[in-house]
This record gives C-alpha cells, structure tokens and sequence, in this order.
C-alpha cells in the first residue's frame, strides 16, 4: 500500500522516527513535512539524529494566525494528495498540520489512521482540542495511546473505528533512552555562549499559548524554578525566546539556564538525570512520567490523566508558591503499572493499517 505521512512539529518527528520504520518495512511511504517547525533545532536535526527519512515534499508553510497556517497547509497537501493518491493519510497528534491533512484526505475520500486518537481536555480555549476532535471525526482508524483516550472515542460514538495500540511516545522512550548520556553534555545558551551541564537540575520547558501570551505565567513558572533552590535548564521554544531572556534579565534569576532548543536525544538525557520536571508540553509529561522523575504541568486541563497519580505528575496554576509546593509532594511509582502500552505500539499500527484497508468508503 501507498501511505501518505503528514508532520509538522517536533514531537511528530519523534513519533515518525518510529513508526516510518516499521511501515517502510510493508508499505511504501510519502513523507510530506508541512514546515510548521522549521529552525534546524526544531527540525532537521530530529530527522537527522534519528534516522528518519527525508521528507518527500516540505510545504514551508509556518507562522500566521490559526486559520491561515491551516488554509496554505489545507491547499498544499490536497494539491499533494491529489497527485501521489495514497490509500492511507497517516496523521499524528493535535497540530494544525494534523488538522489540515485531515481535512484535505477527508473530502478526497481517502481514508485516514489518526495516531493519538481520543485525547481530551474537554476544554475548547486550548486551539489543540479543536484539532484532535474533527481529526477524530473524519478519520476512518483511530488508534489511541491509552484506555482514557480509548473511553473518550467511545463516549463520542467512535468506537467502532478506534483501537487501543498504546504509545509510540512510549516505544521512542524506549528505543532512544540510553543513546546520550546527560555527563559532559554541553549546553548552547541564548546568548551565544556555552556551558556544562550542572550536576543537580529540574527540566523545564514552556510554550503552549496559554502560558506565552503574556508575561504573567512565564514569570510565576521561572519565580517558581528559581524558588526551588538547585539549577533548572530550560531549552526554549523559538516562540518563547525574547520574553524568557527578558524577565531571567528583568528579575535577575541566577538559577535559570536558558538554552537553546536541544535535540530528542539530549532531551531525554536531560530528562533522565533530572530532579523533576515544570512543564506544558503533552509530550514531556509522558516522558517524566516514563522516566519516573516528578512532573509538575502549568496547564488548566488534564491531557494524560493516566500519569496524574502518586503525585507524579500534577497539574498547577501559573503561581509560583504553587508550583514548588506541589513539585514538594511526595512521589510514588507503582511498579507494573504501564497504561501507555509495551513499547510496542509501532509494530500494532501498522497492524491495523494494513488489517483495517477499505478500498472505497
Ligand atoms: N523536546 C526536545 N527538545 C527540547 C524540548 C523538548 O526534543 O528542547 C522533546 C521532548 O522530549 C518531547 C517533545 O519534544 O519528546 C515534546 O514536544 P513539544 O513540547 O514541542 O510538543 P507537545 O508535546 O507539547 O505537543
């Protein structure tokens, strides 16, 4: 079979360089990159450092408002659609490159496997919700990452077509985890310099809208980073670079490194030496939580509510006394318990894949 593949942003990249391989091995693949991440630290070096294969097409479409970023990108993969006629459009998360290649497939009738099917916050300000409901709704294969995604596929009268596969964010863990070791690594800093990575540190990252539209949040989290007394490195989000220089300037934070975005592979070294985790991504709290280390996620709604007990991962209000209470808490892990799949949720995608193939819907 001819599959169409659809990225756009960095933790795509991560879940292609898994799935790419595995479908390569039976089918035959077009990768288009739509250009929504498109700095060489946002992008070319996750396909570099992970092997993926070179995106057939790049739209170099990025930037502009919601509704714009998803029309070029609508009009382009049609255009693209139109030409290779793929029996399946592959899709993955909530971005707006999810949303527009969903869209295009849906009124060409060709049908499409939407990966991380079922994720809700139940909660329409946040632009991704948007983009994972009518993904969900036009998609003929939905493959959810866990049994809550799975109910919520169901509650929307989707079941039918929805199939628990687990993780591929998980089989990436696993996969790449011990590939770079957090000793010696060097950190590319804002500001041109370098330094070493120190001994003792939390991780952070922030960049979802809700906590980059103004300087509220972004400056309770890094009250919060510095409040906590030992180093935090924070790789900043293209997005994000301006402010996070501006207020560690303004309030003279002398805990807080701000680096330069870094790759998946350094991503994960830093994660798995780290103290704990302050984050917004949807992707890093998994990972923490993969990684056993303490999360705490600067968001309203709950994304993953599997990794929400024990206290190891908590949501919390952009307050600084907040934060740091929570990130306090005593952790605990239960041994065995793996809501996110065996590592193997590559392998099952492709399964369904070629399994669930409808020629004509
Ligand atoms: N990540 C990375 N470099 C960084 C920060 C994050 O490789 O400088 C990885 C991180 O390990 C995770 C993914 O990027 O695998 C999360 O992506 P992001 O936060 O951009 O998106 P989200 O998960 O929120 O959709």
């Amino acid at each position: 079979m001819k599959i169409l593949t659809v990225v756009g942003a960095r933790p795509q990249f991560i879940k292609a360089a898994v799935v790419s391989h595995e479908l390569r091995k039976m089918h035959t693949e077009i990768l288009v990159h739509t250009g929504q991440h498109f700095d060489y630290n946002m992008s070319e070096q996750f396909f570099e450092e992970l092997n993926i294969p070179k995106p057939d097409y790049n739209l170099g479409i990025s930037g502009g408002s919601h509704g714009q970023m998803t029309a070029k990108m609508l009009t382009a993969v049609e255009s693209v659609l139109i030409e290779e006629k793929p029996d399946w459009l592959l899709v993955y998360g909530d971005t707006n490159s999810t949303l527009a290649a969903a869209l295009a497939a849906a009124k060409l009738h060709i049908p499409i496997c939407h990966v991380e099917a079922g994720a809700r916050v139940h909660d329409k300000r946040n632009p991704e919700e948007i983009n994972r409901i009518c993904t969900d709704h036009v998609s003929e294969l939905l493959l959810a990452c866990t049994e809550s995604c799975y109910k919520e596929i169901k509650k929307e009268g989707l079941a039918k077509r929805g199939v628990l596969v687990g993780d591929p964010m998980y089989d990436a863990f696993v996969k790449y985890s011990k590939v770079k070791k957090a000793d010696g690594m060097k950190l590319k800093l804002l500001d041109g310099t370098e330094r070493e990575l120190p001994e003792q540190y939390y991780y952070m990252t922030c960049h979802r809208e809700e906590n980059t539209n103004d300087d509220h949040a972004l400056t309770e989290i890094l009250k919060a980073m510095e409040m906590l007394g030992d180093k935090t490195v924070y790789p900043v989000h293209p997005r994000n670079k301006q402010r996070a220089g501006r207020i560690v300037k303004q309030f003279q934070f002398k805990n807080i490194i701000l680096s330069e975005p870094v790759g998946y592979l350094e991503s994960l070294a830093l994660l798995n030496n780290a103290l704990g985790v302050v984050t917004d991504s949807g992707g890093l709290q998994r990972e923490a939580f993969f990684a056993e280390k303490q999360c705490v996620t600067v968001l309203d709604f709950v994304v993953w509510p599997e990794t929400m007990i024990d206290n190891r991962n908590q949501l919390s209000h952009p307050i600084a006394g907040e934060i740091v209470e929570k990130m306090h808490r005593k952790m605990t892990v239960q041994p065995g318990y793996r809501p996110f799949g065996d590592g193997h949720a590559a392998v099952k995608i492709l399964e369904q894949i070629t399994e669930q193939y409808v020629p004509v819907r």
